[in-house]
């Protein structure tokens, strides 16, 4: 407790505690709904809505990443340091990448912008989805 109030510098909610307890260490990179099922097992008066609307004041409050890689639905990231992610294009699957990559723009490309930081999606199909168009 003492811990989730020192790692997230926003008023804790139970609603807020909840979602954030599920997401803590979590590298699956969940949709809503996959956070609403975990979480409404131990907490099951919290609504969907609840739920929805939780992540959403969360991801303001820049607690969550909110990743637009499946258009259908949204998937959260409690890791909020920059990484890049590896996608299953076939089930979606979201892996973290931890590494620098060394990506430069020329002085046109830049168009004077101060470049603060990037984000690389690499797509391809999974070990186990290989395995099942085999
Ligand atoms: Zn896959
Ligand atoms: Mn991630």
């Amino acid at each position: 407790m003492t811990y989730m109030k020192k790692k997230y510098p926003i008023r804790l909610t139970p609603q807020r505690l909840a979602i954030l307890e599920y997401l803590e260490g979590n590298k699956a990179h969940p949709s809503a709904s996959d956070i609403y099922k975990a979480v409404s097992e131990k907490y099951p008066m919290m609504s969907f809505a609840t739920v929805y609307n939780t992540l959403d004041t969360l991801r303001e409050k820049m607690q969550v990443l909110e990743l637009s890689i499946d258009s259908k639905k949204k998937r959260f990231d409690p890791n909020t340091k920059p990484h890049h992610h590896l996608i299953c294009m076939e089930c979606k699957a979201i892996t973290d990448i931890h590494r620098k990559f060394a990506l430069d723009l020329t002085d046109g490309e830049r168009c004077d912008y101060k470049i603060m930081r990037n984000h690389i999606d690499f797509y391809g199909v999974c070990s186990n989805c290989k395995k099942k168009t085999k």
